[in-house]
């Protein structure tokens, strides 16, 4: 067994702190990572606390990992020692179902196993990114081609990267297509530099005045303050998607009388308590959908990965040391951050 320096969860009240974890020594098809960077989703902070009511203690968040491959078993072929390599949200599935069969591992029939807080039915217990070490099956080990000195910046995609990805080519954002992206988050900073580097017409929706440099900075065309009225009347009707990152319960219909006929708007934001209902009408008068997506599957994640690197993409962190984590989650809250923190893990 491989030990490992970590920092745990305990409770869903308690602050995270140092822990000890032993990683599996790599078998034929595994290959063993040194850490070196890990990204802060929300999805971090809502499990640390129990907010999703599922969560297995100690909890070890982190699931946005990038590093340096350390060992590879007698088996793996595509990776050697020395290798930049990211492990994203999943790290095994049944392999077998129909969505497996597809390439579509987040939505194993049998449930997949996350890279942090075990399978998502239920299981033993599996420990993420906040932590030196990792040893994951090849067949879930992610290529890096970026540079090496962009990595920090790399981690985000892992998740942030992918969650707004798959939607966006799901729906075929491109060219001649108008694209919103509600919310300048974690996600939807990497919806705005993706959908614009496919070619869309982005529409950046935010509650926050003081976002619009941002977001035209960003790849948006148009920065929609969405407390305005009058800007968002102008909107009525013109998109042909919308990708909704925002994870605090809020009024959909606001955005679906957005949508052109048949548009769809496909949320990718988790909040803990349901959104509001919304009003039929808006959806049967215009044939329109509402939608959802889960990061997306190992194949089209090095798709999104190459994708990034070949248009220089990358996410926009701030690098902070792991004991600043409990700060960070505190601030995260606040959206107190552009636009991701992402984890040094050389500080552990
Ligand atoms: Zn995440
Ligand atoms: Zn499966």
């Amino acid at each position: 067994m491989i030990k490992t320096k970590a920092y745990a969860a305990h409770s869903s009240t308690g602050a995270l702190a140092p822990f000890e974890l032993h990683r599996r020594n790599p078998g034929a098809e595994d290959v063993q990572i040194e850490i070196l960077y890990c990204g802060v989703c929300h999805s971090d902070l809502h499990t640390a606390r129990g907010e999703w009511h599922n969560t297995q203690y100690p909890c070890v968040p982190g699931h946005e990992i990038v590093g340096r491959v350390v060992a590879v078993g007698d088996g793996v072929r595509g990776f050697k020692v020395g290798d930049l390599a990211g492990v994203g949200c999943m790290i095994d599935s049944c392999g077998h179902c129909h969505s497996c069969h597809e390439g579509d591992e987040q939505y194993c029939e049998n449930g997949f196993t996350g890279t942090y807080n075990g399978p998502v039915f239920g299981g033993e217990n599996t420990f993420g990114g906040y932590s030196r070490t990792i040893v994951v099956k090849e067949s879930f080990v992610l290529h890096v081609r970026h540079d090496e000195k962009d990595l920090a910046r790399v981690a985000p995609l892992l998740c942030a990267g992918i969650t707004t990805y798959s939607p966006l080519r799901h729906w075929g954002a491109g060219p001649g297509r108008k694209v919103g992206i509600v919310g300048l988050g974690g996600l939807g900073h990497m919806g705005v530099k993706i959908a614009h580097a496919l070619g869309a017409h982005v529409v950046l929706f935010t509650t926050s005045p003081g976002k619009s440099d941002d977001g035209k900075q960003l790849g948006a065309a148009v920065v929609c303050i969405s407390t305005s009225p009058e800007q968002m009347a102008a909107q009525a009707n013109q998109l042909d998607f919308i990708l909704n990152t925002v994870a605090a319960p809020h009024d959909l219909d606001a955005y679906l009388q957005l949508l052109k006929r048949d548009g769809t708007m496909a949320l990718v934001g988790a909040p803990a308590e349901p959104h509001p209902p919304s009003n039929v009408f808006n959806l049967i008068f215009k044939r329109r959908r509402i939608a959802g997506s889960l990061i997306g599957g190992i194949k089209e994640t090095q798709e999104m990965l190459d994708f990034c690197a070949d248009h220089q993409i990358l996410s926009d962190v701030e690098t902070i040391p792991i004991d600043y984590i409990n700060t960070a989650y505190e601030r995260m809250l606040k959206s107190d951050v552009k636009y991701r923190f992402v984890i040094d893990m050389a500080s552990l």
